[in-house]
């Protein structure tokens, strides 16, 4: 695999900038193609974590369609990327249902209230309609990425099934892993099956849901296929798996630059890139991002805090050090940024959002796709 040639895309891309690298895409798409090819698992982009639409004609060819977490990624889904569109909510409002009617394959809902009340729109509507189920079955992460934490509103648990109807229900779906490898899915696999396994003979698919970090070294790719060669061959179901990060994994840069350096108990680097608007996992998840050339502090000579230009005392990166000196005007390159980042910015402060960019590694080219304005602020406000 070739390495992401950072050097290249700082030179030629604006600031500041997300770049996605194709070859990462294709890279990715690959590794999810022998899974899909080796297993018969249908695989669906979740745009929650990566919505970026001039890249869906790529992912298209690969992978059999989108997930969706509202009316709106639903519509994103079907206008840009086409194939199967998966919608599901906590709760959907009647306006919701009857805009998700319009664009998806599939409506997962979250709750049996919500099933029966809206039967009359969903029944002979084509939808094929599936429960979102809570297996109670934690694989230790922090609690806000933990959909089985105590007291959880996502999924369904076992007990609320009995005496309920599953009339018209065509399949189930759990989310419970965030950034895991497959042994964490292989237990909640097994967790699943001694809950919900007794339903799956009438049903038609099984949906295990996205967090699986199937494009990481390491992934035990034979694993994950036997496990959906296993549910398709013992239930007679179509497996399918909506992963987010797994497609944006390592393909993306966000490169931003020195605007100034100031000294406090140390140098304090102010970049145009800020973590509150433009990398908010980084203090929500919290999460230390990977820095281009960057070191823990101290390691190297020259330790500096890297911190955004907002008026947010707590926009602050992290500290890491450098073999040279940071210089005013420099290009800063935080890795992995494509998934989580650009779906999640604000304008908060009227901070300048980056631009969106795709570099094609074969002739070095890099395109900008979408340049943001004051007026992409003004009309988010009145
Ligand atoms: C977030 C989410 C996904 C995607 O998760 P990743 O961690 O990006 O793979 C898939 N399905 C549902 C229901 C989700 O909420």
């Amino acid at each position: 695999m070739a390495p992401l040639d950072v050097e290249k895309i700082a030179s030629l891309a604006p600031s500041p900038c997300y770049v996605v690298d194709m070859g990462k895409v294709r890279e990715n798409l690959a590794i999810l193609d022998g899974v899909q090819k080796r297993s018969g698992a249908k695989i669906l982009l979740a745009q929650k974590g990566f919505s970026m639409w001039s890249v869906y004609p790529t992912v298209a060819a690969t992978l059999h369609g989108v997930c969706a977490s509202s009316p709106w990624e639903a519509r994103l889904g079907r206008e840009e990327f086409g194939g199967e569109v998966h919608t599901f909510a906590a709760a959907f409002s009647e306006n919701d249902v009857r805009e998700v009617l319009k664009t998806s394959n599939h409506l997962v809902f979250n709750s049996f209230y919500q099933l029966e009340k809206f039967r009359p729109l969903w029944e002979g509507s084509g939808l094929s309609v599936g429960l979102r189920v809570n297996p109670e079955h934690s694989e230790g992460h922090t609690a806000i990425y933990d959909p089985c934490a105590p007291k959880s509103r996502l999924g369904i648990r076992r007990a609320e099934f009995e005496g309920k109807s599953l009339a018209g229900v065509e399949g189930l779906h759990f989310h419970t892993l965030c950034e895991q490898l497959f042994e964490p899915l292989a237990r909640t696999a097994k967790a699943f099956e001694e809950k919900f396994g007794e339903f799956l003979p009438r049903m038609k698919w099984l949906n295990l849901g996205g967090g699986h970090h199937i494009t990481r070294e390491g992934y035990d790719l034979d694993g994950l296929v036997e496990l959906v060669k296993y549910f398709r061959e013992k239930y007679g179901v179509e497996v399918y798996l909506e992963p987010g990060e797994a497609i944006a994994l390592g393909t993306g840069v966000l490169a931003g630059t020195v605007l100034d350096i100031v000294e406090n108990d140390g140098k304090i680097a102010i970049l145009d890139i800020s973590c509150s608007c433009h990398m908010p996992d980084v203090l929500e998840m919290p999460y230390r991002p990977p820095l281009y050339k960057g070191f823990d502090a101290g390691e190297k000579e020259f330790t500096y805090r890297l911190a955004g230009p907002s008026c947010l005392a707590g926009d602050v990166i992290g500290d890491w050090s450098f073999v040279e000196e940071l210089k005013i005007g420099q290009r800063i390159v935080f890795l992995d940024q494509a998934h989580y980042t650009m779906v999640k910015n604000t304008t908060f402060n009227g901070i300048q959002l980056p631009s969106i960019a795709i570099f094609e590694p074969e002739s070095g080219e890099l395109k900008v796709v979408r340049s943001f304005s004051y007026e992409d602020f003004k009309n988010r406000l009145s």
